[in-house]
């Protein structure tokens, strides 16, 4: 029998041999790679260092409200100047204007006229929680509670077992304003929600997911010591209606109109043994609104005039006067413009509109290898492969979605590869999977160009969400080419 000749190349030769082929058309593919492996170590120690920063940030401004009263004193202190009390606007000159306290807009003036059109950069800073009831307050069996209502898509049962802080206004009957933020300082109490013990869980675990723990279990519980009085029905609801008016001046009158948000009281902190993660409440969208505002804040008589937008109420469906549909917000517009170009002129207002390019800065799903069904894997955004540009959000046929125009997708991609920042594209899961919207699609509305872009996130909308530092920071110099190149 003649021996057969080895046809088969050694496999370290083929490896190698379409190595080479593979660096020969390199020009021709896209490729999308980890920046802790592409980035240099520079890049690495900036990202670390911008986390400590975002942490600190992310610790006092939990709410929309805190984040726009943080955000106000930055932006002071960066010459940023209240724009009413301006009455023109010039080159290099920094505005700001807070939306009734709960959205926040800033500007800064470029060199070319304003009818050239505006940057901005928008993204929301209320994220999921659980409000207060209008009548909150009540006792059962020798303990005291408050009763909420879910703000934002959560998964209820994610709520019971951890300490919650109690953050917002409360108006007191003379019209005077008392603002409570009880839970985060290490010597406060926190509040608590309680789950069933499993002993006990059968029935419970047995329900479907949305129904393991109902809207209506998640009461907080407040206090348990009966006021020091024999004769008095509902002693420990007056227990705790008694220690509110003596510290902060309320009766329970005022908890009809008061805004108080049940938060997680757990800081933000790093992840990992390599710290390349960070885990927080409400990085959903506070990780695109801080980069957002670092990016306007260091900006310095730029060419183009520049804004950035922080909306409330985006979680449930952009509503209300601080929401993203509301005028407000192009009201600040209007004003920007009629003080830079010295006079209000309708048509030329539409038309600086026209040349206008916006980045909603909105997270997008992370994709999780332990739920990797949910999502096409070539069409997903991997942690710590950088910003994810979403041309499109939605649901099912593309509803309810603003897709953005290929000429400005195009451009925001040459901004990004000029400037040397990674990015990635994705969508929002499998087509049919599920969906989500953004304020992009309302913006549209004004008739400018506009692009989601942000940050993935792990566990989204959870009490405690994930990002990866380098994704942040990259975000960041991301907006900040946006805004600096467009
Ligand atoms: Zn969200």
């Amino acid at each position: 029998m003649a021996e057969k000749k080895n046809t088969k190349e050694k496999s370290s030769d083929v490896t190698e041999k379409k190595q080479t082929g593979k660096n020969k058309y390199k020009h021709l593919l896209a490729e999308y790679q980890n920046i802790w492996e592409s980035g240099s170590s520079d890049d690495h120690e900036h990202a670390m260092a911008f986390g400590e920063d975002y942490k600190a940030f992310m610790d006092i401004s939990k709410t929309e409200r805190e984040f726009v009263s943080c955000s106000v004193e930055a932006a002071k202190e960066a010459g940023f100047s209240e724009l009413s009390t301006l009455t023109e606007l010039h080159f290099g000159q920094k505005v700001y204007h807070s939306v009734k306290g709960k959205g926040l807009v800033l500007a800064v003036v470029g060199k070319k006229p304003i009818t050239e059109g505006i940057n901005i950069l928008g993204a929301h800073i209320d994220s999921p929680r659980l409000d207060l009831k209008p009548n909150p307050l009540y006792e059962e069996e020798e303990m005291v509670f408050l009763k909420t209502h879910y703000y934002g898509g959560i998964k209820k049962y994610q709520w019971t077992t951890i300490p919650l802080a109690i953050h917002g206004p409360v108006i007191r009957k003379d019209g005077s304003v008392v603002y409570l933020n009880i839970g985060e300082n290490e010597d406060d109490p926190v509040f608590y929600i309680t789950d069933l013990l499993p002993h006990l869980g059968a029935e419970q675990m047995a329900r479907k997911g949305t129904d393991i723990v109902r809207g209506e279990d998640l009461n907080l519980i407040i206090g348990g010591r009966p006021v020091d009085d024999k004769n008095v029905a509902n002693a420990y609801k007056i227990g705790i209606l008694k220690l509110l008016n003596e510290q902060y001046g309320i009766i329970e009158k005022d908890l009809v109109s008061a805004e108080l948000e049940v938060v997680p009281a757990m800081k933000a902190r790093d992840v990992g043994f390599d710290r390349s993660f960070i885990a927080a409440y409400g990085h959903d969208d506070r990780v695109c609104a801080y980069p957002a505002l670092m990016a306007i804040m260091s900006l310095d008589r730029p060419e183009r005039t520049s804004v950035c937008m922080l909306f409330d109420k985006e979680e449930t469906g952009s509503n209300g006067n601080t929401g993203a549909q509301s005028r407000l917000y192009e009201d600040f517009l209007v004003e920007l413009f009629a003080k830079c170009a010295g006079v209000y002129d309708e048509l030329l207002y539409r038309k600086t509109i026209l040349a206008t390019k916006m980045l909603s800065t909105d997270v997008s799903n992370g994709f999780d290898p332990k739920y990797a069904s949910v999502s096409d894997p070539r069409n997903t955004a991997y942690m710590s492969h950088g910003i994810k540009i979403e041309k499109y959000v939605g649901s099912r046929g593309k509803s309810g979605t603003n897709d953005a125009n290929s000429e400005f997708v195009a451009e925001v991609i040459r901004v990004f590869d000029k400037r040397g920042i990674p990015w990635q594209t994705g969508e929002l899961g499998k087509v049919d999977e599920g969906g989500g919207g953004t304020i992009s699609v309302y913006m549209s509305k004004l008739g400018l160009e506009v692009l989601d872009c942000g940050v993935p996130v792990l566990s989204m909308h959870s009490p405690y969400e994930l990002i990866s530092k380098i994704d942040l920071y990259f975000t960041y110099l991301a907006y900040k080419a946006f805004i600096e190149e467009m």
